[in-house]
């Protein structure tokens, strides 16, 4: 009987938002080892779910103590736990990218990213799991196998941070950090039902993230709301030293400077968006999002975005040809698996073949192809000058509106094993992410509707270069008008119980 109950107390710490959970901190009312507790007790419970790579609990369990006996209530995340997708370095916390490569990888420094975490009060609970090289739309490329999404466990959490999209909406973490190179943050959140934000490039540090596309990638937070997304984004901005893309601009309080009005906010809707074969209920979703924001004052422009079509392929040509780069270091000389050659080439070969899965390596060819004396100006070139013309694009819609309104994906979470036969099916998941990372734009997805089987679906909010305090208070005024809840499946129910002991 005490059992129950005290695990019926530990569930309603684990629903509370970070706010919550910080004013409670602050308040006294509940101490980091019992917020700490409760993640770690759900977590254990839910293995199923596959979320993490690697689980650092004791660990936490021992620093929350150490806060609760010296306890800094000014920090902005006093306490609280938190796990982060496995692209991040933490010192002395084992690495992997998901990838059997860096298997065996514990950095000896941390990310600026975490490490502004980490100063602000808050402890690792543990590694969560994501594709191979941040390489992939459903988290299935991970070597360290599947995630499900807590919706259905049939279903894909998306990716590539799949294990943190599952962590947020099973609330095995308050909030979390994932990467975002093609709509690797926005795409898991809206086949979660959470909140995802890709900040404009150069807001966040690359500093001790695994590179995968240099020119694209960029951390970011998720959530199970707005609001707690925009702290994090608070805390994790910041100009770096470190990664010479770190751009120096005026960061936002975000939190503090959220509103809810947005009236008179001019919000264009791109109508290349709507794409050939697009479901009508993904269409319908669009539809409402524009009386959501309607409703809220804003006023709503139809714009054009002609490049939009040729988004997929250029993102397709510069990602693996900066992941062939990138990847090039591996080579089981300096850190992570080696396998046994007869000598340094056959080294070089079976280490790589062995070390990286089936995606890493179509990845890396492709890269290597595109980039080939023979090929590079008839492909990377041509991509680079498409890029600049997405780019344009933008900038003249920006001309006439202050963000963009556009579904985040052309479906809900597909099942697992649906799209793993088929890159090419895979790969137009990132239809609607993709432009954004090109132009290096910020975006936000937030949960806005459910599919006819009752599976979430997402908006995403597309902002000028450094206007994330703009498309957070979009998102924001939205997210109180649309007012979504996850439906509960069965399948949500009994894991729930389960996870409760009861
Ligand atoms: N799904 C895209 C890809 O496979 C994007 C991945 C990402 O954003 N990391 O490349």
């Amino acid at each position: 009987f005490c059992c129950t109950k005290s695990y019926r107390i530990m569930s309603d710490i684990t629903k509370q938002t970070l706010s919550e959970l910080v004013n409670n901190i602050k308040e006294k009312k509940l101490s980091s080892s019992e917020i700490t507790q409760a993640f770690v007790d759900r977590s254990e419970k839910s293995k199923e779910l596959n979320t993490y790579i690697t689980e650092d609990f004791s660990n936490a369990l021992d620093k929350a103590k150490k806060f609760d006996d010296n306890p800094k209530l000014d920090l902005k995340l006093p306490g609280i736990p938190m796990a982060v997708k496995d692209l991040f370095c933490t010192a002395n916390v084992r690495t992997t990218a998901g990838s059997k490569i860096l298997n065996n990888f514990v950095p000896t420094y941390e990310s600026t990213v975490t490490q502004n975490i980490w100063n602000e009060g808050a402890i690792l609970i543990g590694k969560l799991n994501c594709d191979e090289f941040a390489m992939g739309s459903s988290n299935e490329t991970s070597f360290f196998g599947n995630v499900q999404n807590p919706i259905d466990k049939n279903l894909v959490p998306g990716g590539s941070s799949g294990g943190s999209s599952s962590a947020v909406a099973a609330q095995l973490t308050p909030i979390t950090i994932g990467t975002d190179t093609g709509g690797s943050i926005r795409q898991p959140a809206s086949f979660t039902g959470t909140v995802g934000l890709k900040p404009t490039y150069g807001s966040c540090s690359r500093y001790g993230i695994v590179a995968f596309a240099s020119s694209l990638d960029q951390a970011g937070p998720m959530a199970q709301n707005v609001k707690d997304c925009a702290l994090l984004q608070e805390v994790i901005s910041s100009y770096d030293q470190k990664d010479s893309t770190s751009i120096d601009f005026q960061r936002n309080q975000y939190s503090k400077e959220l509103t809810k009005d947005i009236k008179g906010k001019k919000i264009g809707i791109p109508k290349e968006y709507r794409v050939d074969g697009m479901p009508k209920e993904i269409d319908d979703l669009w539809q409402k999002g524009i009386e959501y924001a309607k409703d809220c004052g804003a006023e709503i422009i139809d714009i054009s975005l002609p490049h939009t079509n040729y988004a997929l392929p250029t993102y397709y040509i510069v990602a693996p040809a900066e992941a062939s780069s990138n990847l090039a270091r591996y080579d089981g000389v300096k850190y992570g698996f080696r396998a046994d050659g007869e000598n340094l080439i056959d080294m070089y070969e079976k280490t790589r073949s062995e070390g990286f899965g089936a995606e890493v390596q179509r990845r890396i060819m492709i890269g290597t192809y595109v980039l080939s004396s023979g090929y590079y100006d008839a492909y990377y070139l041509k991509a680079q000058k498409v890029r600049k013309l997405i780019k344009n694009d933008f900038d003249e819609a920006y001309k006439k509106v202050d963000a963009i309104l556009t579904p985040s994906t052309p479906s809900s979470a597909f099942k697992i094993g649906e799209k793993t036969n088929d890159p090419v099916s895979m790969y137009l998941n990132d239809i609607f992410t993709v432009p954004v990372n090109l132009a290096g734009l910020p975006g936000i997805s937030i949960p806005a509707g459910h599919d006819s089987k009752g599976y979430p679906l997402g908006l995403q909010i597309i902002g000028k270069a450094f206007d994330e305090q703009n498309i957070l208070n979009i998102a924001y005024a939205m997210e109180e008008k649309i007012n979504f809840k996850n439906k509960i499946t069965d399948w949500w129910i009994k894991w729930v119980k389960k996870s409760q002991n009861i």
